[in-house]
């Protein structure tokens, strides 16, 4: 008889629920009641990028409201394709921050790994649309240059773990990586940069929260969520999980045209932060991604918004509001 552990139940739930993902325009448009003539758009756009959104967050999503915020930031669109002036494939200087596949360093003491190219949902203004994650792959060779070249710095304290969703990597994966990772005497913590709490929350499992639970390391959870209607009762659930593990849960957004840019979204999305124990950390300005223009918000209306923001809201729930500009030692506060 084979005996199936829960942990393989978990797994496999979240797997099945991502693999079921919608990736069709068309299905997407069929399921939230939206009109036929965003199809030949949507179909172009998702030729660039493809459309990706799980069942779990299209649950989030208003039916029949072309301006939903949630759709916004997964609903490809004909602005995509054009070239905008100071919009590249490269806006933060991945390329030159490479210290080998899947392994870039911009600032000091901190390392980031390309963990993978997978992600729970597609962004559509999201700065890697276009990064080359087959020829960035370190988890084919077991991670072992990438450790290696860990091993070799001891300047490096914290190791932050992107993609790509680095989530998106099954238990097993993770959790050896994580293992590899604390045999580096150097490195006191870990960092994940992860969308796929807030998009499929089934995959906080246990297994996952029993190894950060156990790590000697420090670990550093960094959310990213965009609206508090991304946060349901699964999200603020699992937010909980996660925080029993002893990590420290912060949040990343996007200032995003459509999205969040007033005082009302922002406010609520902090608030609703501050109700899950996450801690707002940083807003950012978009980078210059070709195809995601349409998604800016000029530097002087983020400022006048966070201003407003710091009137209302207690400094704790306040993000910091940056722009990463290629070759820079840190975010730059604006
Ligand atoms: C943003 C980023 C970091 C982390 O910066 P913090 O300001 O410490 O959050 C580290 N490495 C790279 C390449 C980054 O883009
Ligand atoms: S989850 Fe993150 S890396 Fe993946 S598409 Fe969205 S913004 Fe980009």
């Amino acid at each position: 008889m084979i005996q199936v552990t829960t942990a393989t139940l978990q797994f496999d739930h979240w797997q099945q629920t991502l693999a079921r993902s919608i990736t069709d325009p068309a299905e997407l448009l069929e399921r939230l009641q939206l009109p036929d003539s965003l199809l030949p758009a949507a179909r172009k756009a998702s030729e660039l990028f493809g459309l990706k959104v799980p069942h779990t967050y299209l649950d989030r999503i208003r039916p029949a409201d072309p301006a939903d915020p949630l759709l916004r930031q997964v609903l490809p669109l004909g602005a995509e394709l054009e070239k905008t002036a100071g919009y590249s494939h490269d806006p933060v200087g991945d390329h030159a921050a490479s210290l080998q596949p899947g392994l870039l360093q911009k600032y000091p003491g901190r390392a980031l790994l390309l963990a993978t190219g997978a992600c729970g949902i597609h962004c559509r203004y999201c700065f890697r649309r276009h990064f080359d994650y087959v020829a960035s792959n370190p988890a084919k060779q077991d991670w072992q240059p990438v450790i290696a070249s860990l091993a070799g710095d001891s300047s490096i304290h914290e190791v932050i773990l992107s993609g790509g969703d680095p989530l998106s990597l099954t238990d097993t994966k993770l959790l050896r990586l994580i293992d590899m990772l604390e045999g580096i005497k150097h490195i006191k913590r870990l960092r994940i940069h992860t969308r796929l709490p807030v998009v499929l929350p089934e995959r906080i499992t246990s297994a996952l929260c029993d190894g950060l639970a156990s790590s000697h390391l420090q670990t550093v959870v960094v959310l990213h969520i965009n609206h508090a209607n991304e946060i349901d009762a699964a999200v603020a659930d699992v937010c909980q999980k996660l925080q029993h593990t002893g990590s420290w849960l912060l949040n990343q957004s996007v200032l995003l045209a459509g999205v969040n840019d007033s005082v009302a979204a922002l406010t609520e999305l902090s608030e609703r932060l501050g109700d899950c124990d996450i801690h707002p950390y940083y807003l950012h300005q978009l980078d210059r991604v070709l195809g995601a223009a349409h998604f800016a918000v000029p530097d002087e209306v983020a400022r006048q918004l966070v201003a407003k923001l710091r009137d209302s809201l207690p400094g704790y729930l306040v993000p910091k509001l940056v722009r990463e500009h290629a070759g820079e030692f840190s975010k730059t506060p604006l």
